[in-house]
């Protein structure tokens, strides 16, 4: 799989960075697999994920920058948020 650099998320380009996250990020049990940072648009993804993985934390960072750049997450609590990127991530 060709990893995106670069993502269009509501008419704006988004960086995607593969990195070693071990340093922080969000925590998916007890792994580090991704975050997103709406000021810089950037999103962060865990290098050593198998393609499965890093496709669903794309989507799962996509749909926090689109939250974010979009307003709608400063309506939304962080859990409300983290439950509707799951369900975006999910097939
Ligand atoms: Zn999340």
């Amino acid at each position: 799989m060709k990893k995106p650099e670069k993502i269009r998320i509501l008419g704006q380009w988004a960086k995607v960075q593969y990195v070693d996250l071990t340093k922080g990020g969000e925590a998916v049990g007890e792994v580090l697999y991704g975050d997103c940072d709406v000021a810089t648009r950037t999103i962060r993804i865990e290098k050593s994920l198998d393609d499965n993985l890093t496709k669903r934390v794309i989507k799962h960072e996509t749909m926090h920058m689109k939250l974010g750049l979009s307003g709608l997450s400063e309506i939304l609590t962080d859990e409300q948020e983290e439950a509707i990127c799951v369900l975006v991530e999910s097939d």
